[in-house]
């Protein structure tokens, strides 16, 4: 049978080209080499407690269409991210903010911050920084890069932070009030009940082959559709042959504990170098959840290798690079287009892969 259009990969980026697709009269295919729909976003309910089975998953944007757009799949909350962080014995909130400072210094005053912050930006910071360490030192200073940043950024990218990088720090709000809000955004939540029914609810009265992987499917059904989008790796869409792009994978060690609340916060970041893991999710305080159980995954960050799942991609010089070279030979494509986290190879997040599908699909339709 024939399909407008094939889509590869059942995640947030080709739920929302589909919906669209289907919208404007297309018929699509949506396959999918996992055993579920929703991608990284995926939730699975344990003990009543929607699990985020790829790692914590905070909605937020400033852009009030992709907020609207998003709102008809599901009802979010109000849950407001706003992490601690345990570097030794002490404990800090996050973002970098005034909370952070008085607990860093014994300080009360926004101003007093800004002079301790400016003496050691004078003593360490640059003026044009060049990658994530001169960046974080310069708007940071010494304290804060120490405790809170060089630790965990180097256990979660697993390279020196002088190798890395600025942008990847600059997602994170510096500010000098009382403020714990870890995102800048207009809007926030978590959708309750979670996010696997927004990609049900886009994929509604679509067809939907899971476990199918791309690369099977293509050989015994080459003329499946007039054109496919391809969410997966770019690189390994072209087997490779330009080079492998870089990516950051996590395994998560997920536990069922017979506690009601284990560490009293949706995440805990442990930002020194010697613990193993980069943080803690208790994924019940995401939907302020009563169970009588809880529900932790401890997240351990390591490089990417063929047979397991990529989940960052690493954006520094030389992969981007790479990356444009790959992109050349998309661009030369005309039955196959790409899209999303992998298959645009950009550190996108959820409100931006939006944005994104929607975008091609209007170059598209
Ligand atoms: P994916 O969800 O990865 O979907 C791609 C799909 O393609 C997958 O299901 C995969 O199985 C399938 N696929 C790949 N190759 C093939 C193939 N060959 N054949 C068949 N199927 C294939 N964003 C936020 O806004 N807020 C957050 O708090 C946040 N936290 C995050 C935390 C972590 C740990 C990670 C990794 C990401 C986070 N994000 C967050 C980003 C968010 O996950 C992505 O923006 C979004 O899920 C990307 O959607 P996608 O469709 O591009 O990719
Ligand atoms: N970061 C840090 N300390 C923290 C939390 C974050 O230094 O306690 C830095 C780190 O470099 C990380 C970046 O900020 O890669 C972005 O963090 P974010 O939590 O936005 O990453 P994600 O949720 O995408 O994993």
């Amino acid at each position: 049978m024939k399909y407008d259009y094939l889509i590869v990969g059942a995640g947030l980026f080709g739920a929302v080209f589909a919906y669209e697709a289907k919208r404007a009269g297309k018929k699509c295919l949506v396959i999918d080499k996992r055993n579920h729909i929703a991608g990284n976003i995926y939730c699975e309910n344990v003990e009543g407690i929607n699990v985020h089975k790829y790692g914590a998953h905070i909605f937020h944007t400033s852009n009030q269409e992709v907020w609207d757009y998003v709102s008809q799949f599901a009802e979010f909350n109000h849950y407001i991210n706003s992490p601690v962080a345990v570097y030794k014995d002490e404990t800090y909130n996050l973002p970098f903010n005034m909370n952070t400072f008085s607990k860093l210094w014994g300080i009360r005053t926004p101003q007093e911050a800004k002079d301790i912050i400016e003496k050691q930006r004078a003593e360490y910071g640059v003026a044009d920084p060049e990658n994530l360490e001169e960046q974080a030192l310069s708007l940071a200073g010494k304290d804060v890069y120490e405790k809170l940043i060089k630790g965990y950024t180097e256990k979660q990218w697993g390279r020196p932070c002088t190798e890395l990088p600025a942008f990847i720090i600059k997602r994170l709000p510096f500010r000098f009030i009382y403020d714990n809000n870890y995102f800048n955004d207009r809007y926030q939540g978590i959708p309750i009940g979670g996010y696997t029914q927004i990609v049900e609810k886009m994929l509604e009265g679509i067809e939907v082959r899971l476990e199918t992987d791309y690369f099977d499917f293509i050989k015994g059904n080459p003329d499946a559709a007039d054109v496919t989008l391809f969410t997966g790796m770019i690189d390994e869409f072209y087997g490779y042959r330009l080079g492998t792009l870089q990516y950051r994978t996590v395994r998560f060690e997920t536990e069922v504990l017979d506690c009601e609340n284990y560490q009293g916060n949706a995440v805990v970041n442990y930002t020194e170098r010697e613990v193993p893991y980069t943080r803690i999710i208790e994924h019940k305080h995401f939907e302020f959840g009563k169970q009588q159980k809880t529900v932790i995954s401890r997240e351990y960050s390591s490089e990417w290798k063929p047979g397991i799942e990529p989940y960052y991609p690493i954006n520094n010089e030389e992969n981007n690079g790479l990356y444009a070279k790959y992109r050349e030979l998309a661009d030369k494509e005309e039955n196959v287009i790409f899209g999303g986290r992998l298959g645009h190879y950009k550190y996108y997040d959820m409100d931006k892969v939006i944005e994104a599908a929607l975008e091609l699909v209007k170059e598209e339709l």
